[in-house]
């Protein structure tokens, strides 16, 4: 069983990525890559981040401005289209990937949720303009004849976070929920929801008119057969961690003195919890998930707290 450091340890090398998470790769030159979908859509890519742009007859639909490369999205669409960024839509209000929205240039009519909205007032974030449109459950952008839905199903990453599809295409961009051939980015990508977080890679399962997924992150865009993986993944956290909260015992091994103190007895609980459920999942998935010793202990320290306190 490969080794997982334990918490705190710095580990001199972390464990090899598997084949399965990999990419295309990115130009170092350019520093980022297009992928083509057709009928004007593209993904723009580092291999970090994921946004998206669809090009119509009188300009350009951006999904997304992720900081780390916003100033390149102009030159990407530059190498397929010479016209005008018209619109930019948010997928949620989260700065990394959106906080570029000044720095692609021009001045977009900008959509978003209406929780995306009042999140962006509050933060006063100049690198994020408010929306100036914004909807509740639904919401679909014609363009030229070229298509773009939008749709909310309630808060599991972040409130405002919404499903992006684009029905010619086949193309189903849901940021910070399904990470392609990797361990979900820590604490279930830091779900505000945890078990709305579950409800969503099930219904991301079953939800129909998608072939290709843009999951906001890693190195190539997912497959329904990716999601399959994720769900397995969240399916066998759930059994590790459920198992380990079911058979350890507050206060085992402790020393007396410290059973009056409840923090000491919760911290020591909850870290054999923990051990027990990265211990149940390492021989199996160590290897299948990139990333997986980066994350794991955040996923089962995530995985107890919302099975003890938030479930019946
Ligand atoms: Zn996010």
């Amino acid at each position: 069983m490969p080794a997982i450091p334990a918490i705190g340890d710095r580990t001199a090398r972390y464990m090899d990525i598997p084949e399965a998470a990999k990419g295309p790769d990115v130009d170092p030159a350019k520093g980022y890559r297009l992928q083509d979908f057709g009928g004007g859509l593209y993904m723009i890519t580092d291999n970090v981040y994921q946004s998206m742009f669809l090009v119509y007859d009188k300009g350009v639909v951006v999904v997304d401005a992720p900081p780390l490369y916003a100033a390149k999205i102009q030159q990407g669409i530059a190498e397929v289209t010479d016209k005008p960024i018209t619109h930019l839509i948010y997928s949620h209000a989260h700065k990394d990937h959106i906080g570029g929205a000044k720095a692609i240039g021009g001045n977009p009519v900008i959509i978003a949720h209406a929780e995306t909205a009042r999140l962006l007032k509050r933060a006063a974030d100049p690198d994020r303009p408010v929306p100036s449109v914004t909807f509740q459950d639904k919401y679909t952008l014609n363009v030229g004849g070229k298509k773009l839905e939008l749709s909310y199903f309630g808060n599991a990453h972040e409130p405002g976070n919404i499903y992006i599809r684009a029905p010619e295409q086949k193309v189903l961009m849901v940021v910070d929920v399904i990470f392609p051939g990797w361990m979900p980015w820590r604490r279930f990508a830091v779900a505000q929801d945890v078990p709305a977080v579950f409800a969503q890679v099930e219904d991301i399962r079953k939800m129909k008119g998608w072939d290709t997924l843009v999951g906001g992150h890693v190195a190539r865009t997912g497959t329904r057969a990716d999601v399959d993986v994720q769900a397995e993944f969240y399916a066998d956290l759930k059994k590790a961690a459920g198992g380990a909260l079911a058979t350890t015992k507050l206060g085992e091994g402790m020393d007396p003195k410290d059973q009056t103190n409840p923090w000491a007895l919760f911290d020591n609980y909850i870290d054999r919890v923990a051990l027990q459920c990265v211990n149940t999942l390492t021989p199996k998935w160590a290897t299948r998930l990139g990333g997986y010793d980066a994350w794991i202990w955040d996923q089962c320290f995530a995985m107890e707290q919302s099975m003890r306190i938030e479930e019946g």
